[in-house]
């Protein structure tokens, strides 16, 4: 550790073979495997050589986030059913979109990573016999999900973390992320660190900058989760996808995000036994009051309805394609269609559901087989929700109340929620990006298709870790690099950094605040799971207007430590502009609905007649899915001198890789190190 002074700033200086950004489970995770790998490669003080850095230890999906029952989905463990990597590579690559050899790679690491997951603590459940427990997430067959409860992949970075710390890995937790540091251009550009700003150390007169200097870089930063007001992401979840973009990284499937029932007070899905339980559903005015049960209008049965609520137990994400006929995305739709009309839903554990004058009164036997044959396995014919639900999963309840939320005592209140991004930075079969040196894992990679098995991003998350530590470790060793030669475009990026912030504390613009504000309003309404062309396209006007006012008037500083603030804002502003411009092109390109959102179009089909369309008064229509463009992945990348600052082209997924050498050629392969060519 050095400091220089740049532009009359202190500028602390540190020094790494490899820099992970981000401190969640996919991050923590790339750290012990490089750490492990670099030891058995005989390099020196592996440890040192790597550093983990992060805007908040606490922070980030992995630490704060969860359900029910968070699920971790690998390939199967049941020692009856088998199962295979390819197997799991066809359920990854099934609803389209998806790269073969990314997620044949996850079939693959699977079982290695959740043993790993194991080895270093996670309480995942076994048997008596040592088997571990899975169960199925909407019809698997190989019962691949499993759980170590609410909290799963908080115990998984948790672990993980003390791993890294016993290896004596540097952790260098309040960092915010301010820039990427390039060198060079075209193919031989190279993202040679990360610069940031430590909050506490911002004063009158200093910015508290760092430079993490790396041969490699990692970015594991996480979803863009404050991009949305309607949000399950936990609070303080920023991620990095402006700068990313602005540093050259392309993505894929941005457009492809998972949208769902969750819990707004404490940020938490509602998925698996909260809607297993069968609570009653009803909705208010916005001062709570004037209850109605606003599903029952649009069901035809108490039967119906209430197997429906059960049913997004495991069905959680939205999906358009399970909407008509009552199915049970009809649900978020009416949930979606309540809070429109400026009224508020909430479930009650207290209450079985209630039906309208029309229907027969609630009862248990007489849910449709799928749901009463579960339930009866499970034991669970209570005569409450929250006693069905203390039968079936306590955990669940004492989770809200670690949050200060008595579900014996009061609702919950719900919306539908931003919850994940499946689509995210594009990277190859060893999670490299399209800029050499610089990986991305977790759910900052974009890895997954339209769709994913639930569960399916934690595993992704490890893989994905375990890969990038294999080819860094194997192919870029363990060097720790000065970049004397490149000191002086290192020098001038931060000396405009440094002259950025400075004018910032003059600046006329707009809060950061404000303009976080004005994004989170933008992407719910028109980039959220109901989308709509002339609407997106409108948005992204708006998007790129704001890039462009905080390039020319800056943002104003409330005080020097709202920095922080103003640079989220400002990546968060390239973001948001950049997923709009996949989503616009997406449906430029004739997309329909797919994935986790619903895309509105005069010409499409009706979801119910009573379900009106705010802005005209007429019932909502939606465009079903143009299944052609499951062959063909959005990649889009950040132009600053093109027209619109974005350009897009269609990628074709690769296949699943299918040839398999002979034992004897695949060592040699091995042994010569040609696997990573
Ligand atoms: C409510 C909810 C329930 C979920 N349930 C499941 C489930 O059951 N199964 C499943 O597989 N997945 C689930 N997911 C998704 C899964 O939890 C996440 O995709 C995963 O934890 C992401 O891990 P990560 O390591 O990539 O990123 P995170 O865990 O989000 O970590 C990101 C890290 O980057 C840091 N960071 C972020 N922005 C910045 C910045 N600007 N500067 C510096 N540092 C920064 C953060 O502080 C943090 O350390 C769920 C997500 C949510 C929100």
């Amino acid at each position: 550790m050095k400091t220089k002074r740049i532009a009359r700033q202190t500028v602390t200086f540190h020094h790494y073979s490899t820099v992970i950004v981000g401190a969640g489970a996919a991050g923590m995770n790339c750290a012990v495997h490089l750490c492990e790998m670099m030891k058995h490669k005989g390099i020196k003080d592996a440890e040192k050589r790597i550093a983990v850095v992060t805007g908040g230890l606490k922070l980030g999906a992995s630490r704060m986030s969860g359900s029910d029952k968070q699920t971790y989905y690998k390939q199967g463990t049941s020692p009856e059913i088998p199962d295979c990597a390819e197997e799991f590579a066809k359920t990854l690559t099934a609803g389209g979109c998806c790269h073969g050899d990314l997620a044949l790679a996850e079939g693959i690491s699977s079982l290695r990573e959740f043993a790993h997951l194991v080895q270093v603590g996670v309480p995942f459940p076994t048997d008596a016999m040592g088997t571990f427990i899975g169960y199925k997430t909407d019809h698997d067959p190989a019962e691949r999900a499993t759980s170590a409860g609410p909290k799963t992949s908080k115990f998984m970075s948790e672990c993980l973390q003390r791993q890294a710390e016993a290896y004596g890995i540097q952790i260098i937790d309040k960092q915010e992320a301010a820039h990427l540091l390039t060198v060079g251009s075209g193919k031989s550009k190279k993202i040679v660190g990360i610069v940031t700003v430590q909050k506490s150390k911002v004063t009158a007169s200093e910015w508290g900058i760092s430079v993490f200097l790396a041969a490699n870089v990692v970015l594991a930063a996480g979803g863009p989760g404050a991009l949305y007001k309607t949000s399950v992401y936990p609070e303080g979840q920023t991620g990095l996808h402006g700068l990313a973009f602005r540093a050259g990284l392309a993505a894929e499937n941005i457009t492809e995000s998972q949208f769902g029932l969750a819990s707004t007070k404490f940020r938490w899905n509602v998925s698996g036994t909260y809607m297993q339980a069968l609570p009653r559903l009803f909705s208010t005015n916005a001062n709570g009051k004037d209850q109605r049960e606003f599903l029952t209008g649009f069901f035809p049965s108490m039967s119906k309805m209430a197997t429906d609520i059960f049913l997004k137990g495991y069905q959680w994400p939205f999906d358009p394609q399970r909407i008509e006929k009552h199915q049970s995305s009809l649900i978020d739709v009416l949930v979606f269609n309540e809070t429109q009309k400026g009224r508020r839903v909430f479930m009650d554990f207290r209450k079985n559901p209630i039906g309208s004058a029309a229907m027969k009164p609630f009862k248990i036997k007489d849910l449709e087989p799928e749901a009463y044959d579960y339930l009866d396995k499970a034991g669970a014919f209570q005569a409450t929700p929250i006693k069905r639900l203390a039968h079936m999963n306590p955990l669940a309840i004492d989770i809200y109340k670690e949050n200060g939320i008595n579900l014996y005592k009061e609702p919950l209140e719900i919306a539908v929620c931003a919850q994940h991004n499946n689509g995210g930075f594009a990277v190859n079969r060893w999670w490299e990006s399209n800029i050499p040196h610089t990986f991305v894992i977790g759910e900052m990679a974009g890895s997954h298709g339209v769709k994913r098995p639930g569960g399916s991003a934690l595993n992704a998350g490890q893989a994905g870790g375990l890969r990038a530590a294999e080819y860094i470790v194997n192919v870029y060793g363990g060097d720790v690099p000065k970049y004397a030669a490149q000191q002086k475009q290192i020098n001038q990026q931060l000396s405009d950094l440094i002259a950025k912030l400075n004018s910032w504390r003059k600046s006329s613009g707009p809060t950061p605040n404000s303009v976080i504000a004005e994004i989170q309003d933008r992407m719910t309404t028109s980039g959220g799971h109901i989308r709509e062309r002339h609407d997106a396209e409108s948005a992204l006007r708006d998007a790129l207007s704001l890039y462009k006012a905080i390039g020319h008037r800056g943002l104003k500083l409330t005080s020097p430590k709202s920095v922080t603030a103003a640079l989220q804002a400002e990546h968060l502003a390239l973001g948001s502009a950049g997923i709009l411009a996949a989503i616009v092109e997406l449906l430029k390109q004739g997309s329909g609905s797919r994935g986790s959102h619903l895309v509105l179009a005069d010409d499409g089909l009706t979801i119910h007649k009573d379900v009106i369309n705010q802005a005209t008064g007429a019932p909502l229509k939606f465009k079903p899915e143009n299944t052609k463009l499951r062959k063909s992945i959005l990649r889009i990348e950040f132009n600053e001198k093109a027209k619109g600052r974005f350009k897009c082209t269609k990628v074709a997924p690769r296949p699943v890789p299918t040839s398999r050498k002979a034992f004897e050629p695949a060592w040699q392969d091995y042994r010569e190190g040609k696997i990573y060519k």
